[in-house]
């Protein structure tokens, strides 16, 4: 990385020319939407960003970045919050490369169940699409509006139904990907079964553009459910949200869809923060379940399915109260609670996030312990941890104590980052579960992270990117 030279006047003449007046934008005013986070926690600067029409065009711009050592941050919808797509961080004037042009869905296999799109697809044009193919692409998160499949990919992502299809990784059959020095790697076929030696296209699922810029996927489909139920449920406290989980996996088993918490204090920040967000329940609760199932059954089984389950619930005294949504509409609402929070968090003032994964047994704990801490070196601190159960993955994020100064309080980010990862790592979980490390947990996966993981990423690294250019700075230390 020391070799890495910011971008010559030349070397922009030639960018500029080599993709047309629509293929790059430059100056301040332009490239502002690139540079910044919309969490405002980074804000860096790029002399140019280009936006190639095709593979081969990025191809070409790689190919010449890396002849002349200039860096090059891929991005794509820029929803990320961990400054992975952010360029120059470290002075470095890299060039940003923007996804956005190459949008098109390539083909649908419904026979296959798979999907061949390009990187610059906005995640929910892709589900609509899938949808009206008679097929089902699951994957499902807050920023589905404006978040493109190129970085659900590059990041790994995680979302509402990780629990019945896995992460972003699972569901990736075959990868394009431009190479740091312009080569393509391409396999899409479609394929399901390929023992043919190492599987390449997982080490860029993730990789968050380190490696290479991913162009196009051939992802895996689903049949569409027929039928689905959802729920909104109160719970007394973290001990009963995990049995109720157990419960449900038994008594539901592969219909469980997501099964996500939050606590009250989330709801009353939606409630006051975001006109139109109401909770369906007649009272309020220490916490709250959203529950869906889904599957091939009609729709009166799956409500049938659910019902016995709430039912179950409230004679066994885990369950205190429930509404199940009776329309889409209702559904849609008692999403919006659950999807609002981040949102919500950001209105009521400052936040310090944390985005960890333990092992679901130990959740009660887990949440208990981290409360705890954090209380105890500031009093007043308001722990909203929510998020997705099923998969041990909470996000115990921190609202500064209502008369603190929101500087003061995010001044201690760092110490408290310190506090609940070391936390969670030592409960046998992870310190960054969903959100990847970006520039934002450099340091933390330096420190928390096994040096023989270190090690060999770092020898990826240096093999699939010798000069460096890819992402410079982000997810490994230099
Ligand atoms: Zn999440």
């Amino acid at each position: 990385m020391k070799n890495l030279k910011p971008a010559t006047e030349a070397l922009i003449g030639s960018l500029q020319e080599l993709l047309g007046p629509q293929g790059w934008v430059s100056g301040t005013a332009d490239t502002g939407p690139y540079v910044s986070e919309w969490r405002g926690l980074y804000t860096g600067s790029t002399p140019l960003v280009v936006k190639p029409a095709n593979t081969l065009e990025v191809s070409s711009v790689l190919a010449l970045c890396n002849e002349h050592c200039v860096g090059v941050v891929p991005q794509g919808g820029h929803t990320g919050l961990a400054g992975g797509a952010i360029p120059g961080l470290e002075d470095k004037a890299e060039i940003v490369l923007s996804l956005e042009r190459m949008n098109t869905i390539r083909s649908i296999d419904a026979d296959n169940f798979t999907v061949t799109v390009e990187a610059g697809c906005v995640l929910a044009n892709l589900q609509q699409a899938v949808t009206d193919a008679g097929r089902f692409f699951p994957l499902s998160l807050a920023s589905e509006g404006s978040c493109q499949i190129g970085g659900n990919i590059s990041t790994n992502a995680g979302g509402t139904a990780v629990l019945r299809y896995g992460n972003t990784r699972d569901l990736v059959l075959g990868l394009e990907v431009v190479l740091s020095d312009g080569r393509v790697l391409s396999n899409l076929n479609g394929v399901r079964k390929d023992n043919t030696g190492y599987d390449l296209k997982q080490l860029f699922v993730g990789a968050e553009g380190t490696l290479g810029v991913v162009t196009a996927a051939t992802l895996k489909l689903f049949p569409a459910p027929r039928g689905t139920a959802t729920a909104l449920l109160a719970v007394a406290d973290p001990g009963a949200i995990v049995r109720l989980f157990s419960g449900a996996r038994d008594a539901l088993g592969d219909e469980i869809l997501a099964f996500e918490t939050f606590p009250h204090i989330a709801m009353e920040m939606v409630e006051e923060h975001l006109p139109g967000h109401r909770s369906p329940l007649d009272a309020a609760y220490p916490w709250y379940v959203l529950i869906e199932t889904a599957g091939q059954l009609s729709q009166a089984l799956i409500d049938q399915h659910m019902l016995s389950f709430l039912e179950a619930g409230i004679e066994s005294g885990l369950l205190t109260d429930g509404v199940l949504a009776q329309s889409e509409a209702q559904r849609a609402e008692i999403w919006k609670l659950r999807h609002g929070i981040s949102e919500a968090q950001k209105l009521a003032g400052a936040s310090i996030k944390h985005d960890v994964s333990v092992p679901v047994s130990v959740i009660p704990d887990f949440i208990a312990r981290a409360s705890d801490a954090v209380a105890q070196r500031l009093p007043g601190i308001r722990p909203v941890p929510f998020g997705h159960v099923g998969d041990g993955n909470i996000h115990f994020n921190l609202s500064q104590p209502e008369a603190m100064e929101s500087g003061e309080f995010l001044d201690l980010w760092e110490e408290m980052n310190d506090l609940v990862h070391s936390l969670a790592v030592e409960m046998g979980g992870s310190f960054s579960a969903e959100h990847g490390i970006g520039y934002l947990k450099r340091d933390e996966m330096q420190r928390l992270s096994d040096p023989v993981d270190l090690d060999l990423m770092r020898a990826i690294k240096h093999a699939l990117d010798p000069q460096g250019i890819m992402n410079p700075g982000k997810l490994l230390l230099p």
